[in-house]
């Protein structure tokens, strides 16, 4: 189902991925809220980008919602991806994240972003990550309010992967935040649903992550269905009006555009049930309630992420690196010497097995 406001882009094949059995119909547009920008529904995430040719293509292929951050690929994303969109930058919606806490330290971040995408203004600016409304300061709103002024950045924006009450919560208090960007996905409860429809009344702009819940692809296959399943299912939702897919190949890119004008059927349902079921002792949703619970300090949720590049997305090296950055204790505290684990999560993922797993891959 797609909102009465898409429009397709009836065109885009022209371009031709050179592939014979693209179906027409293209890609579908959206307004981002208060913000006026019309995005496509398939936007890029650029998390796992390394080939810039990827971005080119998805970019001469009509999607035009790019997504990175400072710190993506070791801080390499937004040098990989700049020099690729910069022909195109006019008709691009570019967003990326810096997870500096003070003003003086975004606008330094942003002043490196600018350089690295070669660009003198960007659409979206983020505070990424973040799991409390504490943690949205107004050392970070200030440096956002300068940067609007000097024309710098034009819309802020919020992420959140966990404590989606509180943060999207504080998200609809605060007149200063255009854009909430949160994960979205099929494993979800439906207590989501309620905030992201919060957000869209509001006027804010959405942007759903995460959308593929890990990546997971039942025995390594890519055409099974499944991830264009879990894309569907997010599209549905006339109030999610992007989303930043991580695609890192043509591949992913293909199977992601072939997905976009297919309605939601039985079949994706059935699938999408099949995967909850595989993914469910996998897939950590951060849903934060296990937060804290570890008495030996161990960052569960961050080490299951990392776990998750790496088994769910075939990220084995972005997996490592992100592992390596995680607090002293995720490498130091052995996870299956405890005799009684008092980690308990309410999906049934089995946390000291798969945090010691995260430990033997990563060491
Ligand atoms: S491990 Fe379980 S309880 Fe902890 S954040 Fe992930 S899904 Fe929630
Ligand atoms: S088994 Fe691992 S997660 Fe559980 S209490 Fe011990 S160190 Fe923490």
């Amino acid at each position: 189902m797609n909102s009465p406001g898409d429009t397709s882009r009836r065109d885009f094949l022209a371009a031709g991925l050179g592939l014979p059995a693209l179906e027409p119909g293209g890609l579908r547009y959206r307004t981002l809220g208060k913000t006026g920008l019309k995005v496509t529904t398939l936007g890029m995430g650029c998390v796992l980008i390394t080939d810039p040719s990827v971005v080119a293509r998805a970019a001469d292929l009509g999607i035009n919602h790019f997504d990175t951050a400072r710190d993506y690929q070791g801080s390499n994303s937004e040098r990989t991806i700049g020099p690729a969109l910069k022909s195109r930058r006019k008709r691009l919606v570019i967003g990326t994240k810096t997870g500096a806490e003070t003003t003086k330290g975004v606008l330094a971040d942003l002043e490196l972003s600018l350089r690295e995408l070669q660009t003198d203004y960007l659409d979206i600016l983020y505070i990424p990550g973040k799991k409390k409304a504490s943690e949205i300061t107004g050392e970070v709103l200030e440096a956002h309010r300068i940067a609007k002024q000097q024309g710098k950045i034009r819309f802020t924006a919020v992420s959140t992967h966990a404590g989606h009450a509180e943060v999207i919560g504080a998200v609809l208090r605060n007149p200063a935040i255009d854009v909430l960007q949160t994960s979205y996905n099929f494993t979800m409860e439906k207590q989501i649903e309620g905030l992201i429809d919060a957000a869209a009344k509001k006027g804010l702009g959405v942007i759903a992550i995460k959308v593929m819940a890990g990546g997971y692809r039942p025995g390594g296959r890519r055409r099974e269905g499944v991830m264009p399943a879990a894309l569907k299912w997010v599209l549905r939702n006339p109030n999610v009006h992007s989303t930043a897919v991580s695609m890192a190949d043509m591949e992913q890119l293909e199977e992601n555009l072939r997905a976009v004008p297919e309605p939601f059927t039985q079949r994706d349902r059935q699938l999408l049930a099949g995967q909850l079921e595989r993914i469910q002792p996998l897939y950590c949703r951060m849903c934060g309630r296990c937060e804290g619970s570890c008495p030996k300090g161990l960052p569960v949720e961050d080490m299951l992420r990392c776990l998750t590049y790496a088994e769910g997305y075939g990220q084995f090296a972005y997996g490592r690196e992100n592992f390596r950055m995680l607090p002293a204790a995720a490498r130091k505290v052995r996870c299956g010497d405890c005799a009684v684990c008092p980690v308990d999560c309410p999906y049934g993922i089995q946390i000291s097995a798969r945090l010691s797993r995260a430990q033997e891959i990563f060491a």
